[in-house]
């Protein structure tokens, strides 16, 4: 069988490397995605929990429970582009956070690139703070 799909896949390698693209930038193949990068941090970082898609979705389906539209977590800011936000893991798995939904939200790229391993209240505070001053 497997051999069987190695050879398809060397005689279709173009379509194959194509409908895997296709697939991949799809809304489902992206939250794949981030289903097994997530899986292979939390693996490198010795914590707890394995995430599938249907995980992610879950996430997804909770945030749009809470926000109206896609949301940032920390600064509040409406992600316009879907393309332009991370999931973010709360409790940062290089501190112990567990890779689990609950442990998962939506955050805009500044924030999340910000906020970097940091305790999620520190961050809050300090993404608060910024946004007082005008400088968010
Ligand atoms: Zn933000």
């Amino acid at each position: 069988m497997a051999a069987t799909m190695r050879k398809y896949c060397k005689a279709n390698a173009e379509s194959v490397a194509a409908t895997h693209r296709k697939y991949i930038e799809s809304p489902r193949g992206r939250m794949a995605r981030i289903a097994a990068n997530s899986n292979r941090r939390a693996e490198r970082f010795g914590v707890p929990g394995v995430l599938a898609l249907t995980d992610i979705q879950e996430m997804y389906r909770k945030h749009y429970d809470m926000y109206p539209t896609l949301t940032c977590t920390y600064c509040y800011k409406t992600i316009v582009d879907d393309s332009d936000h991370h999931v973010d893991h709360i409790y940062p798995l290089s501190r112990g956070g567990r890779n689990v939904t609950d442990n998962l939200t939506v955050a805009c790229v500044a924030c999340n690139e910000a906020k970097h391993n940091q305790d999620p209240y520190d961050f809050r505070v300090w993404v608060l703070g910024q946004i007082r001053q005008g400088a968010w």
